[in-house]
């Protein structure tokens, strides 16, 4: 988010978080989608940004559910690849899959992956969970899909096995110079590098909880970089369109 390096066009697409990601487990949180009320996952270490927002502002989570509605509504890969298609804004360089959610399921993958091969001018980027389906399709990813295993979910097992790069959250500079992980503070390496690499803690967590202190520390110390990738907004939102 923000993405103050990264000038060109950059499109955000969201689902409601943990509804739509089967492998979460460090992260998981739900926020409900009538009331708000969010529920800690029972493996839950660091709560999700994501979820926290919609939270807060009702018109997220009912974009969110609206994503999702009709994509289910598509049913079958190409309905689900001509809905995206067809709600990609124009003069888009970057889409950034999944601000929010994840690959629920493997037809839906099969959708992103249908597109980024229909539009090979435009970067799609993602982090995933849904590691089954990223080792199944790895081999037909074109160089404009680039999906990164993210650390902390229920098929971690799948990451060492097949070697991939992986994103993980770190709760402090120090613990990702320790493990010896660059920080991505732009999204450019989720864009482009062939190494494993971290991410800053954001977002806000529990009171009391590890994550609760470890944010407070880091808005005492890099507060102004985190505060400014959690206000951060994309160039544009891709809300998929009924045609
Ligand atoms: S996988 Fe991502 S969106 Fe889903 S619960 Fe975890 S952090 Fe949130």
């Amino acid at each position: 988010m923000g993405n103050a390096k990264l000038s060109k066009a950059i499109a955000m697409f969201s689902l409601p978080a943990g509804h739509s990601c089967p492998g979460a487990n460090e992260c998981l949180c739900k926020s409900d989608r009538n009331t708000g009320k969010l529920t800690d996952g029972p493996e839950n270490r660091f709560r999700c940004f994501a979820a926290t927002s919609e939270a807060r502002a009702t018109n997220v989570r009912n974009a969110r559910w609206r994503n999702m509605e009709l994509l289910l509504a598509a049913k079958t890969v190409q309905g689900m690849a001509d809905l995206i298609n067809n709600s990609i804004p124009p003069f888009v360089n970057y889409v950034r899959l999944h601000d929010s959610g994840d690959f629920f399921n493997e037809t839906y993958f099969k959708a992103w992956l249908n597109v980024a091969i229909a539009n090979p001018a435009i970067v799609f980027y993602t982090y995933t969970k849904s590691l089954a389906f990223l080792v199944k399709y790895k081999g037909q990813l074109p160089a404009n899909f680039r999906i990164t295993a993210s650390k902390g979910g229920k098929f971690d097992s799948l990451i060492e096995k097949h070697n991939l790069v992986t994103a993980e959250v770190v709760f402090s500079t120090e613990e990702a110079r320790r493990k010896g992980l660059e920080i991505d503070h732009d999204d450019t390496l989720a864009i482009k590098s062939e190494k494993s690499f971290a991410l800053l803690l954001h977002g806000c967590q529990p009171k009391g909880s590890l994550a609760g202190e470890a944010w407070k520390v880091l808005m005492r110390t890099v507060g102004g970089y985190v505060r400014n990738r959690q206000r951060g907004t994309p160039s544009k939102s891709v809300q998929l369109a009924v045609k």
